[in-house]
């Protein structure tokens, strides 16, 4: 019997035994994961897989975890105590060891196990940046086969550990995003490798929850506030999903985090829609010029799971949250305070973050003695580069009207290349 069942946020329906899934039972609603175990608990495996609360059994490669801490350097700067940092990166002072230095890396390893358990022979990835990055350094990790399937534009953003230059990257060469998903789509039906499902897929949510697995083991209760740059907004509601679970528990505290979630202005689809309390997103927010201008490439979903049941406007409604549009200028200087604060380099998107927090502490909407939880979703890119040597992706390029027959001849030589 497994340790888990799926359970449809919209129906109610259980699903039993279900194997990889990566879609949703209703439409507009995700699926939830009912783990039997309603205690959490840690094993003495190593890093990620230590937690009860993730859809794998018997994870057969390493996959570091987050390292949460209580800050001294920004609390100073900042004039509050009770803030508690969980940084996802590379910083080897501190215990943090995710070469591809991203979140992203938890959601690829639980993804990849989770594939792995149900029979499938492999996945495609049609996401760029650390997505890209965290699947095809975990494809190496584990054995198990990833194509990426990009569009030329995102190639300059895809570096890569120097083992990872087999793991086979198509850039479709002409055209967009569109029809980058649309080769995606034909490499994924021939090769018979399912896409990795993107907000649908449990396992990725629960991955990305680990991190507040991690930070309320260690804090002993939930966190009274919680910080995030939201891009797809799926990691946010893994978090959200994890703290419902630790109030079912009944150990950690009975009040859900309060949401600070914040985006990068002039493209931040998500918070202008909160702001006036709106379900769906408008599109005048959502244009593409306007991605153009941020700083946060990371942040910059189209599609994200907002409106859908049990996505970011129910979990900012369950919780009472805030967002922030975080401009240009507020993002570098952030993260540059935190960098001197607390001694580490971090992502831009982990900048978006930290000026979440800034503002929320000047605007008193914090408490003295409540205790915060700062996500630094990305970090120590700078710190690796000093120790390891990263190199750019060596990609395979198809055209997009690339013929079904040139597909399945470019499949047979890449993957027994990479195997
Ligand atoms: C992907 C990413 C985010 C946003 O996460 P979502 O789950 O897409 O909302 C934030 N920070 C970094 C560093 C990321 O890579």
């Amino acid at each position: 019997m497994s340790h888990y069942t799926l359970h449809c946020s919209k129906c109610d329906t259980i699903l039993e035994n279900v194997s990889f899934s990566a879609s949703g039972h209703c439409k507009d609603a995700l699926l939830e994961t009912r783990y039997r175990d309603v205690r959490f608990s840690e094993s003495d495996a190593q890093g990620i897989w230590k937690f009860n609360w993730l859809p794998v059994h018997t994870p057969d490669f390493p996959q570091p975890g987050p390292v949460v801490y209580l800050s001294e350097g920004l609390s100073r700067h900042l004039g509050i105590s009770g803030l508690y940092i969980v940084f996802n990166g590379y910083w080897p002072e501190k215990g943090a060891d995710l070469h591809t230095c991203t979140f992203k890396e938890y959601e690829a390893a639980v993804v990849i196990q989770n594939a792995k358990e149900s029979g499938v022979s492999g996945l495609t990835v049609a996401s760029a940046g650390n997505t890209a990055r965290a699947f095809s350094h975990l494809s190496h990790v584990s054995g198990f086969p990833v194509i990426i399937v990009v569009p030329r534009m995102c190639i300059a953003e895809m570096w890569y550990l120097e083992e990872r230059a087999r793991i086979p990257t198509l850039v479709v060469g002409d055209g967009d995003y569109s029809d980058s998903i649309d080769v995606a789509k034909r490499v994924s039906h021939i090769a018979g490798m399912p896409f990795e499902g993107g907000v649908q897929n449990v396992a990725k949510r629960d991955g990305l929850g680990s991190v507040l697995l991690e930070a309320a083991a260690r804090m002993g209760r939930l966190p009274d506030h919680y910080f995030q740059a939201i891009g797809s907004g799926t990691g946010a509601i893994g978090v959200a999903e994890m703290a419902e679970r630790f109030i079912r528990d009944g150990r950690f505290g009975s009040r859900l985090p309060r949401l600070h979630l914040a985006q990068n202005l002039p493209f931040a689809p998500m918070v202008k829609a909160w702001q006036k309390k709106s379900r769906t997103l408008f599109s005048e927010d959502l244009r593409p010029e306007l991605i153009a201008e941020i700083t946060t490439r990371v942040l910059s979903n189209r599609y994200p799971a907002y409106s859908m049941q049990g996505g970011v406007y129910d979990i900012l409604d369950a919780a009472g949250g805030e967002m922030y549009g975080i401009p240009n200028i507020e993002v570098f200087a952030a993260m540059e305070i935190f960098r001197q604060t607390e001694g580490v380099d971090i992502a831009p998107a982990a900048g978006v973050a930290v000026a979440a927090l800034i503002r929320a502490v000047r605007a008193g909407s914090v408490e003295k003695d409540e205790m915060l939880l700062l996500n630094i979703t990305g970090g120590g890119e700078k710190r690796y580069a000093q120790e390891y040597k990263t190199h750019e992706v060596d990609p395979y390029f198809v055209p997009k009207n690339i013929s079904d027959k040139e597909i399945e001849e470019m499949l047979c030589s890449l993957l027994n290349k990479s195997s």
